[in-house]
């Protein structure tokens, strides 16, 4: 078979240093089964904004760039060499790309695809979606039903973690009684709740979050809310079956502790946040409860099938998602553009995504 191969140019936004982000034309290879999108909306992820702002180890920083940022995004089928997609879809950009996919061979492990580690994933040392032409495979797109406007579906990828992260305890989600918390106020803590909420459908009956700040806590509008610091661990006589923990960084080990204080003996434990220090646990009553840890990391395409769907579905899980929206919209025109939004987002430290509009030619 003979393999047809087309040249593209893509208009690349690469952070070529901390603070600094260029334009350069590079070319991309564009083969069969593989799609050209142009990239529509994207919303900033704290990853991203850690690497603009050089908070990454300097070895890190070395290896990574120069790359284009950003890996949560919509866009819009510009050509296509896949029978599976047309020019002019609308499609949700799945930033994890399997090794078995960039290699052209077939998947050997039962493992999900994020887990994957000869993988790469849109901007960690990979060009993310700033860019004009995006060059995906086929295998990492899903189309957006008509349901969903851009705003919304430009949240997809970050809905997909905490879909993902959900996944490992489905079979005790899905159980008539079970009650679950989640620790975490930010926007990850956010979207995993609303998967909790909506796609699960357990209400605030079952479902209790804890935050620390009030203001982002209050948003959470359909799950019972606790601020950790009135909360009163040790004497609590409720219990949870599942426990979330969104937090990441300092707060994990908090969060952990307090959520093996108030879990129920054989319970689940989902560790979603990330920290780059080792977080100290109490193991004694890991043991003692007899819990399951699961850790859980990105997403897969699959995940995004299933958020996609429940999306278009679901006029109040859409709503919900709708608060994270900014006030203000931010149009990207060029590298320059893209420099000044992130500066911004770095100042303000706002709980609501940004989200970046692409204006191309
Ligand atoms: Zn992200």
């Amino acid at each position: 078979m003979q393999e047809i191969a087309t040249k593209v140019n893509s208009r690349t936004f690469q952070l070529v240093q901390p603070l600094d982000i260029e334009e350069v034309n590079v070319e991309r290879n564009l083969k069969e089964g593989w799609v050209v999108v142009q990239p529509v909306m994207a919303s900033v992820c704290h990853a991203d904004t850690r690497y603009f702002s050089g908070q990454r180890r300097k070895e890190a920083l070395a290896k990574k760039l120069p790359m284009a940022l950003l890996h949560e995004g919509i866009g819009i089928v510009k050509k296509s060499l896949s029978n599976k997609f047309k020019v002019g879809e609308r499609v949700a950009v799945v930033p994890n790309i399997p090794g078995y996919v960039l290699n052209g061979t077939k998947k050997t492990s039962n493992l999900p695809d994020n887990y994957d580690k000869n993988g790469v994933f849109l901007s960690s040392g990979y060009d993310g979606i700033a860019q004009s032409d995006l060059v995906q495979p086929e295998q990492c797109l899903v189309r957006i039903p008509e349901a969903v406007p851009d705003e919304i579906a430009v949240m997809t990828e970050v809905s997909t973690v905490g879909y993902h992260a959900a996944s490992h305890v489905q079979g005790t989600l899905m159980k008539p009684n079970v009650r679950v918390a989640l620790f975490g106020d930010g926007p990850v803590g956010y979207m995993a709740a609303a998967v909790i909420r909506y796609i699960y459908g357990i209400d605030a009956s079952r479902f209790t979050v804890f935050g620390a700040i009030k203001d982002r806590l209050d948003k959470f509008t359909f799950a019972r809310r606790e601020m950790v610091q009135n909360y009163d661990f040790e004497h609590s006589d409720e219990e949870y079956d599942v426990i979330f923990e969104a937090t990441g960084g300092h707060f994990s080990s908090n969060a952990i502790n307090e959520g093996i204080k108030i879990i129920s003996r054989g319970g689940e434990f989902v560790l979603m946040g990330v920290s780059e220090e080792l977080v100290p646990i109490d193991t004694r009553n890991v043991l003692e409860k007899g819990l399951t840890l699961y850790g859980t990391s990105r997403s897969a395409t699959e995940d995004f099938k299933a958020v996609v769907k429940a999306l278009g579905e679901d006029e109040k899980y859409r709503e919900a998602l709708a608060k994270l929206l900014p006030e203000n919209e931010t149009f990207i025109q060029s590298a320059s553009d893209l420099q000044e939004a992130f500066k911004k987002i770095i100042e303000e430290k706002k709980w609501n995504k940004a989200v970046l509009k692409f204006e191309w030619n």
